[in-house]
């Protein structure tokens, strides 16, 4: 059966207590929209809170530190988000990696501890403009995500690879459609490769990179778009919402 195109909301580090009324609101909308499963991760500090509210989306964690515990000042482990109400996490965003020296090997033993500790994976990956412009990026997202991956059993049904070009994070920027048609279906290879056709073929891919309600149903009509991650315009139910609408649209072509 085809799976629910998947839409998920990362508030990144966006929200007060005031954005609870946002989460309700995503909750109420994804309750009249069953065709689409909708997911937020809000900051730390409102993934409890959130979770209590929700009744229909999941709530996740946007990063976990590798460790179940320890001398980690600000970091949360996987157990700690999980005992928060989170079923997944968001791991190796370009704004870890790039803000924070995350590497492919730091990255891979975080998912694995999420794994550990029975939550859901959003493995981030992309390239650079630089890598774009040289024509690069089939092989630059490949090997970044061969090295962020670990073996994993049967843990297939708990992985989301987000396909998210750094250049059209927050930019205003799209691929264009076969551009991202040309990255997924290179990372579908991957999967196939490294865990089989049955359980490769399970892994969802999403896009991220400046997703709006405006061109959420083209980039979602996309072959092997199974969703997508969305930053700025998940801040907003309308917009958010808009985005998942569109899903569901696509989805039904
Ligand atoms: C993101 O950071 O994951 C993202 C896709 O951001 P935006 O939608 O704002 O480009």
């Amino acid at each position: 059966m085809a799976q629910r195109p998947y839409i998920v909301g990362n508030w990144k580090m966006n929200g007060t207590r005031a954005m609870l009324s946002e989460a309700r609101a995503i909750d109420r909308a994804a309750q009249r929209l069953m065709k689409v499963e909708v997911a937020i991760a809000p900051p730390a500090t409102l993934i409890h809170a959130v979770h209590k509210e929700a009744d229909q989306i999941w709530v996740g964690a946007q990063d976990c530190h590798q460790s179940e515990s320890g001398a980690y000042t600000g970091d949360i482990s996987a157990a700690m988000a999980a005992d928060a109400g989170a079923k997944f996490v968001i791991l190796g965003h370009s704004e870890r990696r790039g803000g924070h020296g995350e590497t492919d090997a730091s990255v891979k033993k975080k998912v694995q501890a999420a794994l550990g500790a029975s939550l859901a994976v959003i493995l981030c990956c992309g390239e650079s403009e630089d890598v774009r412009d040289k024509g690069k990026e089939l092989a630059f997202v490949t090997k970044q995500l061969s090295a962020s991956l670990p073996k994993m059993g049967n843990a297939a049904e708990k992985l989301t690879i987000a396909y998210e070009p750094i250049w059209a994070i927050g930019t205003g920027k799209t691929a264009t459609p076969d551009d991202i048609g040309a990255v997924h279906a290179a990372i579908r290879k991957l999967l196939v490769d490294l865990y089989g056709a049955e359980q490769g073929a399970e892994v969802r891919i999403i896009y991220g990179g400046s997703v709006k309600p405006e061109n959420a149903r083209e980039l979602m009509s996309v072959p092997e778009v199974g969703g997508a991650l969305v930053g700025g315009a998940s801040l907003a139910a309308d917009s958010f919402m808009g985005i998942a609408a569109a899903a569901a649209d696509a989805f039904e072509e």
